[in-house]
This record gives C-alpha cells, sequence and structure tokens, in this order.
C-alpha cells in the first residue's frame, strides 16, 4: 500500500480537541505523522481536503447482530444460527456506509456474532472492524438462553463463566445485573446478579485486560455495578444523584442507550411490540432524560451505545442519533457527544491504543466531511449519509461518494 498524505482543513481529534490544517499521513493503514506541514514525497497519494473536516471514524461498542431491528423479537429467534450469520453480515455493511467503522457486539447466541467477524476479516463480508463479547453472563434463567446467554450462579462460577468467554475472544465481558425490558419472565429492575458476583465477573476480566459492561436498571441494580467495579454501565435508567456520586468515585463509564427507547416509544401504539416491553417502557421513558443531564452535568465519562438490533433501533443512522441525544436531551456539548462515539467507545473496549482518534500510531480510521459540514456545529448533519463524503477503514476509503 502506497502512503498516502491527507490535507485537512479541521481535524477533529476525537479526545476533545481540535486542529486546524493539518497534513495527516498514513502508512501501511496506520497514522505515522500528524503536522502542519508534511512534505510530498514519491509515489505517495494526495488527498486534498484543506477546506473540510475530518473525524475519526464513530465507534458502537453495543449492537446485537443476532437482531435487525424488527419489533417482534421472538421471530428472530428461530431462525438457525447460519442465516443469523448471513444476515447480521449484511446489517453490519450498512455500519459502514454511515460512517461506523468500529462496532462491538453486545452478546449473541452461540458462534453467531464470531463467524461474522471471520466473514469480515477474511474479506468475504464488507463490514466495519467488528469485537464480539461472545454470550451475556446472566443468572440461571435471566435471560432467554436463545438469545446468547451464559448462565452462572455464585462468584465462583462467575469466574467460570468469564473465563470461558475470554477462552473464545471475546473483546469485553458483558454482565446482566438485574432484568430486561425484553426479556417477558424478568422485570427490567428485579437483581440478578449480586454485587459479590458482579465484582468476580469485573477482577476476572481486569487480570486479561478486558472491560466489563454491566445491563442494570433501577437504584439497587445500579448501585451494585458501580460499587462492583464494572467498567461500563450500561442503560442505568433512572440513574439518582446518589448513584451518579458513586459513579465519580469508581470512576464509571456510561452508555445511556437513549436511542433505543427513543425509537421505540414512538411506536408504543402501533401493537407490534409485546405489551409486557411497551408496560415496560413506559416506566422508565419518562427518567431517562433527568439522570443523563445529571451525569453529564457531574462530569461522567460518556460512551455511545446503541443497542442497534433491538426493536426499531436500526443500524447505521442509530450511533449517530445517540450522540444526536446526548447534546439535544443529555445537555452535552458536540464536542462530548463525538469524544463519547470515539475515544470513550474505543476506551470501553480496551482498544484506545489502536482505534478512537486521530494520533500518531493509531489505525486510519476516518471520515471526510462533505465541504460546509462541521459537527461541532450541528451534530445531526453525522446521520445524513450524504455528509460524509469519504469513509476510510485502516487506510483504505470504503466509502466514496
Ligand atoms: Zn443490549
Amino acid at each position: 500500500m502506497s502512503d498516502t498524505l491527507l490535507k485537512a482543513g479541521t481535524v477533529i481529534v476525537g479526545n476533545g480537541s481540535q486542529i486546524e490544517n493539518v497534513s495527516i499521513l498514513i502508512q501501511n493503514g496506520i497514522i505515522s505523522r500528524l503536522e502542519r506541514e508534511i512534505p510530498i514525497g514519491p509515489e505517495m497519494d494526495v488527498l486534498e481536503f484543506s477546506d473540510c473536516v475530518v473525524m475519526p471514524g464513530m465507534i458502537d461498542p453495543h449492537v446485537h447482530v443476532c437482531f435487525d431491528g424488527s419489533p417482534n423479537m421472538a421471530e428472530t429467534q428461530k431462525l438457525a444460527d447460519e442465516l443469523l450469520a448471513i444476515r447480521g453480515s449484511k446489517l453490519l455493511e450498512t455500519l459502514l456506509q454511515h460512517g461506523v467503522t468500529t462496532v462491538g457486539d453486545a452478546a449473541g447466541r452461540g458462534n453467531v456474532p464470531f463467524a461474522v467477524k471471520e466473514a469480515i476479516d477474511r474479506g468475504i463480508a464488507k463490514g466495519p472492524r467488528f469485537l464480539p463479547c461472545g454470550r451475556m453472563i446472566t443468572i440461571t434463567g435471566g435471560r432467554d438462553p436463545l438469545a446468547g446467554a451464559n448462565e452462572a450462579d455464585g462468584a465462583d462460577n462467575v469466574r467460570r463463566a468469564v473465563r470461558e468467554e475470554i477462552g473464545r475472544g471475546v473483546y469485553y465481558v458483558k454482565l446482566a445485573a438485574t432484568g430486561a425490558m425484553t426479556s417477558e419472565h424478568t422485570e427490567s429492575m428485579s437483581i440478578q446478579f449480586n454485587q459479590e458476583e458482579l465484582q468476580a465477573a469485573a477482577d476476572e476480566a481486569r487480570k486479561v485486560g478486558k472491560r466489563s459492561h454491566s445491563h442494570a436498571y433501577g437504584e439497587e441494580g445500579i448501585r451494585n455495578t458501580i460499587l462492583a467495579g464494572v467498567d461500563v454501565l450500561v442503560h442505568g435508567h433512572p440513574l439518582s444523584k446518589e448513584n451518579i456520586e458513586l459513579m465519580k468515585k469508581h470512576k464509571t463509564m456510561y452508555m445511556p442507550t437513549m436511542v433505543t427507547y427513543y425509537e421505540s416509544q414512538l411506536h408504543h401504539d402501533d401493537g407490534d411490540l409485546p405489551e409486557f416491553m411497551v408496560r415496560k417502557e413506559k416506566e422508565i421513558f419518562p427518567l431517562i432524560e433527568e439522570g443523563v443531564r445529571n451525569a453529564v452535568k457531574a462530569g461522567i465519562e460518556l460512551v455511545v451505545g446503541t443497542d442497534s438490533g433491538m426493536p426499531y433501533t436500526y443500524y447505521g443512522k442509530s450511533t449517530p442519533e445517540e450522540m444526536e441525544l446526548l447534546v439535544r436531551l443529555g445537555g452535552a456539548t458536540e464536542m462530548q457527544a463525538i469524544v463519547a462515539g470515539t475515544r470513550n467507545a474505543a476506551r470501553s473496549m480496551s482498544i484506545e491504543s489502536k482505534v478512537g482518534t486521530i494520533e500518531p500510531g493509531k489505525s486510519a480510521d476516518l471520515l471526510i466531511l462533505v465541504q460546509g459540514k462541521n459537527p461541532l456545529e450541528d451534530i445531526s448533519i453525522l446521520q445524513d449519509t450524504q455528509s460524509i463524503k469519504r469513509v476510510i477503514l485502516r487506510g483504505k476509503t470504503v466509502v466514496e461518494r
């Protein structure tokens, strides 16, 4: 691969800063230099975008590749693994079109997420960098096993389950601290793992440099998650001021996945969602905004995550939409929302040394925006694929408009 010199007007680094009029040298897919003036060498491809904004490719650590956004999740669970894998790789290709260059799967059935990953890595399917977390670790009967669950009870057994998932090559560990919106037999806020079990899981993951994510609703489940030292609180609604104080102390990252509730509640009266889900979402939805606002005010580290694949949460548009909701409903700045969907999202999967910012040594995963489009002025432009002129993954242009 020949060297590429990209001349950019504004570089949004992904760490909260921006640089004007700068050149990016890409060698073997890696950003090797970022300087005001880099002389054009022989056989260098020059990309002249001196009047455009360049930002890191977006990162979404939380999709469910076994699901496709249809309201009838039970129907999907009847499909064979082979069909889920074929459909999943098609769903991920959509993400690339939207400028999402790294994606984490937040729990899936059997080997499906790993098969999708291998298809992309081998070039059989086209898609973003894909990092599965394997199966969700839950208490016995905590989830529908068809959705992808590794059941464990008691701290020792939870350790066994975490080791099992790590042995399968997962990128982070996903835990269920409470029940869920999408499982009929649990209440969202009912306690599942206790603090000791969560702590065993978080410790075990940390030993091998992996981060832990905990799905939690309600005061007690959220508190258990934070006190256990889990790295990322996922959903976390409603989020009380007391729990925000604890998050500050324990440096817990926060992934509120607002877009999934926001999109789903638009369809509560359509009659296609299961009744139990509508009931549980109606309980939680009005409480989400305040908790996120307070977390933003308190300076909690935000992480973008969408739950794409869940009912009405579609692949592609949802990732930049979550950024917009962080700004519009959560009160974050545009810059904070971008950092949440780049550097922080990378950190939540322990890959911050490789992706998430435009800095020397990082993979050249870049978005070149159309002239005049700047997400720091209007974050919603990222939801329109026509705002994105090029998507570059590992130094190669994978989408060009
Ligand atoms: Zn999820």
